[in-house]
């Protein structure tokens, strides 16, 4: 229902249609891509109909000649590491790439509770990267169509220095500062109030308003 996505791809480029049922009357529906209405980690399971249909059942198509997205800096420079150029380049490959670079960065949920990434990446107009470029020329970004550019939420999130905070057991992962953790007993009010304070604080340093990716129950 989230539009899964991950270094440029997303599950809508190779989604055909799905199956729910209804909640409320049992009845079948079937739903085509534009009905799904997706969005950057958004569909209209997560908006207008949240909570009103089961999905049972879902079609891929899939292409049998493989397209390689490497755009992202990781997948290349881990690509590169294993000894990998664009020659021989396979599917197996970017699998490996994309396992080794996200069991380095991200918290397994079985030992340390996380939500994955807890914001979007927010998208901006260009004019504002270009100027808070000139301030941080580091700022990393990714074209998003229609004057706007992508950043990294997790960057703006380390930059205000939030990497590996922790406060009692609510922190900011050590290794990818996007994820939020509960290192035992902290309540959803206390994941709440950080999630705040990160916003407020990168609003205050950067100008650029994040959003939570999780869906809030
Ligand atoms: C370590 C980690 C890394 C992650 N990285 C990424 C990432 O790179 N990219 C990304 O996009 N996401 C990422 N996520 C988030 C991930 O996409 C979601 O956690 C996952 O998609 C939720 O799917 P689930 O089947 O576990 O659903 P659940 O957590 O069980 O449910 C999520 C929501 O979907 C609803 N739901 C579940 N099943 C159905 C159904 N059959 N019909 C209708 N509604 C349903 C539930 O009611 C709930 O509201 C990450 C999460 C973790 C923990």
């Amino acid at each position: 229902m989230q539009n899964i996505g991950a270094y440029g791809v997303e599950l809508e480029q190779v989604f055909e249609s799905l199956t729910a049922v209804q909640v409320g009357t049992g009845e079948k529906r079937t739903f085509t891509h534009a009905d799904c209405a997706f969005g950057y980690r958004e569909s209209v399971f997560k908006r207008d109909l949240k909570g009103q249909y089961i999905i049972t059942s879902v079609t891929f198509r899939l292409d049998k000649h493989p397209t390689f997205h490497t755009r992202y800096g990781a997948i290349q420079e881990t690509l590169a590491n294993m000894g990998v150029s664009e020659d021989n380049l396979t599917i197996k490959a970017i699998s490996d790439a994309v396992i080794h670079i996200r069991r380095s960065k991200l918290p397994d949920p079985a030992q340390i509770g996380n939500a994955g990434s807890f914001f979007k990446n927010p998208e901006i107009p260009k004019d504002q990267f270009d100027l808070l470029k000139t301030h941080y020329p580091t700022l990393p970004g990714y074209p998003a169509g229609d004057e706007q550019v992508k950043v990294p939420a997790g960057w703006l999130i380390e930059q205000a220095g939030w990497k590996g905070y922790r406060s009692g057991d609510a922190g900011v992962h050590a290794k990818q500062a996007l994820v939020l953790v509960n290192y035992g007993s902290a309540t959803g009010d206390e994941i709440m109030a950080l999630a705040k304070q990160v916003q407020q604080s990168v609003q205050e340093k950067f100008g650029v308003s994040i959003s939570p990716e999780v869906n809030i129950v």
